[in-house]
């Protein structure tokens, strides 16, 4: 029997696919034959839309080695992070080769700090524009970290899909994204729908984003038990149950007000300190299996806070508006305190 199945329209784009789709961030931490596995299988469960980025190193590779022959079967979404339009032809076509395609479905300008405009003397627009008209691209998107730049990116009627952050600790300023995109006629892709991890109810984080018929998740998948509890969403997806809202309810509270997403974007440090994973830490342990958190290789990491220059260069790129050093400082003495013996 025909399964009812849960679809995303991206906007103007007309690209409709199942609400699942893939995130191809984490593929870069396993095996070649191990990422191909997995993307197949999600293909095979009806997963068509694959999200990747030139800077997620081996991943693009990993994705055109996966569906080489089926193109016309998959959506494949991927950013470039090029500031000169110089960058943006050498990384599309570095991103074809790999990806073995000759277009790509989105193309998306990777968090940048500013909306990219034609005439903006950057000249990365134009490209974009060249290449839509080559064909080389089919529709032009834009991710970021900032509100500022994604209204910007709304307002300025230039873009077809807005990528941004969006699960259920989501305030009211994002879900205001969330609509504008909706009446601008642009796809809104959902970045970190667990919070880099730190939401581990997966049933939670679909039933709430199921509410937004405009939204399509990627979930960033790693291991065949994390993607076979996604794809069993697609023939029974989680209902907002009273259950699942309390889980909600409970993170919401647990993890309201300052913390870290862990996205990066305040790296790199000069002090070397690995910031995305320690100023984070004191949720990560208590919110994830803890083992990993209190290894020898993350307790260096963790020792190295105290090499802090307070040179404030990571507060002034975080998109949060954190205190980074001070967030730091607070995580580091909670662990020194659990690794001496305090229970968590
Ligand atoms: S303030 Fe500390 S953690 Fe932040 S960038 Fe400077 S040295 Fe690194
Ligand atoms: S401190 Fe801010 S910029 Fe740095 S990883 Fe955390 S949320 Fe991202």
């Amino acid at each position: 029997m025909e399964q009812k199945k849960n679809l995303v329209t991206l906007g103007s784009t007309g690209i409709t696919v199942e609400k699942n789709s893939f995130g191809a961030l984490p593929i870069q931490r396993i095996s070649k034959e191990a990422a191909i596995g997995l993307l197949r299988k999600a293909y095979a469960a009806g997963v068509t839309f694959y999200d990747t980025a030139r800077y997620y190193t081996d991943s693009e590779e990993k994705v055109g080695a996966a569906f080489e022959g089926m193109r016309d079967k998959i959506y494949i979404a991927t950013k470039t992070g090029a500031t000169t339009a110089e960058g943006f032809w050498k990384e599309l076509h570095t991103s074809l080769e790999k990806l073995k395609t000759d277009y790509i479905d989105i193309y998306q300008f990777h968090n940048p700090a500013f909306c990219p405009k034609p005439g903006d003397g950057t000249g990365l627009y134009e490209a974009m524009l060249e290449a839509k008209e080559k064909g080389m691209i089919r529709h032009i998107g834009i991710t970021n970290h900032r509100l500022n730049v994604a209204h910007e990116a709304i307002e300025s009627g230039l873009y077809e899909t807005l990528q941004f952050p969006f699960c259920y600790l989501a305030t009211d300023k994002d879900l205001e994204l969330v609509q504008d995109c909706k009446k601008a006629g642009m796809g809104f892709i959902a970045m970190k729908a667990l919070s880099g991890g730190l939401i581990n109810n997966s049933a939670a984080a679909y039933a709430y984003l199921a509410q937004f018929d405009n939204v399509l998740p990627i979930w960033g998948v790693q291991r065949e038990s994390e993607l076979d509890e996604f794809l069993s969403y697609i023939d029974n997806p989680p209902a907002l149950t009273p259950e699942l809202q309390a889980v909600i309810d409970r993170d919401r509270e647990e993890l309201q007000g300052e913390f870290c997403r862990g996205c990066g974007y305040c790296m790199p440090c000069p002090a070397g300190i690995e910031i995305n994973n320690c100023a984070r830490m004191s949720l990560m342990i208590r919110r994830a299996p803890s083992a990993a958190q209190l290894t020898d290789e993350m307790q260096a990491k963790m020792r190295k806070i105290e090499e802090c220059l307070h040179c404030g260069r990571c507060k002034s790129k975080c998109p949060y508006g954190l205190d980074t050093p001070a967030l730091l400082e607070k995580n580091y003495k909670d662990y020194c305190e659990i690794l001496a013996g305090k229970a968590y």
